[in-house]
């Protein structure tokens, strides 16, 4: 099958890749340094400067960012370049305590399509293709990214954003869609849907998905694979990054090739910062090698996962990374946003209640639930029996504000939460997303 998108990368020697990215890095830190005064302030703090960086041994001499230098210099503190030569924003879902603005220059905007053009064509796709791009589109990478590589590699592109499944269906099916592109949970859906239809995967012509911006399983995609009669491919990316394509399956379908001309990757020991050689299991970092408008510098993930150079049968040689085992932080993603359990104390908090509570993640229907219970004072639980279920529903809306998903609420009574005599538990996520 195997058919690359641009072969010369995607297929180069590693010494070849090594000295592309060396050449990069050097030009970028420069770049960086001149231009992103947040980060030449860290590069200062730590005595670095970008003469101490000739090729990408040297990576590990640089400062590492976070979420929490994200959250300091938002929103234009880590830009890299004059806003007038931006031509987009993206941003990550709903969340506001912790949101995340990426910038794009053109030049941004064409390399993230060609990392997704990569990724459509190693699943096969070809200009004769009809991919159907179920991902939400607006300010969320995945739609804007597929629809990017999609056209790039010439596939009749459908636009359908998410929900709306027996449309989807009816589009799928009178338009002779392909390629599907959603996230694995609505593609669960969407093969649930196809079956209440009364239809089964022979009415359809997908051969192949492209699915993730969330963690999923090997069982779930035998399921999706099975229901849709197609072979589902996983893809990754962070807003952080530029988006969904920071990595991709190709037909082996043991572990998602890093588009390393691109994302110079490393893992590192998440309590240390030590990188740790390859083959470890830690967090991955990405250095970002010609991002213009929004280039961070060793950004720390916090997906745990192992990097592996073992020879694909594909003929890439780019390394590829399992796919993410966990997080080194209490972040969870619940139908696709990113939660931290923080932003819900801090609605609870606001709201007058206790930060006793317990949240809990499941998945009923391959769609995510999430229970919030908080317990009542003893005098709020006095007077609110009356009106419990207005209160539940106040606080349900407090915190859809905050995040953008519903939650379903529970007051309990005072003294129901089982106190911990160590460390508070107060998540509990029954879902299985990782083998
Ligand atoms: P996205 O737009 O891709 O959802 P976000 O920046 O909102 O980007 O979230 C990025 C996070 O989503 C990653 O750090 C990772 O934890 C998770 N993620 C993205 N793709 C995958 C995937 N294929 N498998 C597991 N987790 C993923
Ligand atoms: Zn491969």
């Amino acid at each position: 099958m195997s058919n690359y998108y641009q072969p010369e990368i995607e297929c180069a020697s590693v010494e070849e890749l090594k000295k592309i990215q060396s050449e990069k890095l050097v030009a970028q830190v420069k770049r960086v340094y001149e231009n992103v005064k947040y980060y030449r302030d860290l590069m200062d703090e730590k005595g670095v400067t970008p003469d101490d960086i000739k090729s990408i041994d040297d990576l590990h001499k640089l400062p590492f960012l976070t979420k929490a230098d994200l959250r300091d210099a938002y929103p234009y503190g880590l830009l890299g370049t004059d806003l007038k030569n931006c031509v987009r924003i993206q941003s990550t879902s709903g969340t506001t305590g912790r949101r995340v603005v990426a910038f794009y220059t053109q030049k941004d905007v064409d390399m993230w399509e060609e990392c997704c053009a990569r990724a459509v064509m190693a699943v096969g796709g070809t200009n004769e293709d009809v991919c159907q791009v179920a991902y939400g589109y607006g300010l969320f990478t995945g739609g804007p990214g597929l629809n990017g590589g999609s056209h790039k590699v010439g596939c009749l592109t459908l636009p359908m954003s998410s929900g709306n499944t027996e449309r989807q269906i009816q589009f799928m099916r009178d338009l002779h869609a392909t390629i599907l592109c959603c996230t694995p949970s609505y593609a669960a859906y969407i093969g649930e849907t196809l079956k209440d239809m009364g239809l089964t995967p022979d009415d359809i012509d997908l051969k192949a998905g492209i699915f993730g911006a969330e963690p999923w399983t090997e069982a779930m995609r035998r399921d999706i694979e099975k229901s849709l009669g197609i072979k589902a491919y996983d893809i990754y990316g962070l807003t952080e990054t530029s988006g969904p394509g920071v990595s991709f399956e190709c037909e082996e379908q043991t572990g998602m090739h890093i588009n390393e001309d691109h994302f110079l990757p490393e893992i590192i020991d998440p309590e240390t910062g030590e990188v740790l050689p390859e083959g470890s299991k830690g967090e991955l970092v990405f250095t970002s090698l010609d991002k213009e408008g929004f280039p961070l510098l060793r950004y720390r993930t916090r997906d745990i996962c192992v990097l592996s150079r073992k020879k694909c049968s594909c003929g890439r040689t780019l390394i590829k990374m399992s796919k993410p085992m966990g997080r080194s932080d209490d972040m969870l993603i619940i139908r696709g946003v990113n939660v931290f359990p923080s932003q819900i104390e801090t609605v609870l908090l606001n709201e007058g209640y206790s930060a006793n509570y317990l949240i809990e993640v499941d998945r009923a229907n391959n769609t995510d639930t999430l229970d919030v219970s908080v317990e009542l004072t003893p005098e709020q639980f006095s007077d609110t029996v009356k009106d419990l279920s207005a209160k539940e529903k106040s606080l349900a809306n407090a915190i859809k504000t905050m995040l953008g998903i519903n939650p379903k609420v529970h007051l309990v009574a005072p003294k129901t939460i089982t106190r911990s005599e160590g460390k508070a538990v107060r998540v509990v996520d029954k879902r299985k997303l990782h083998d």
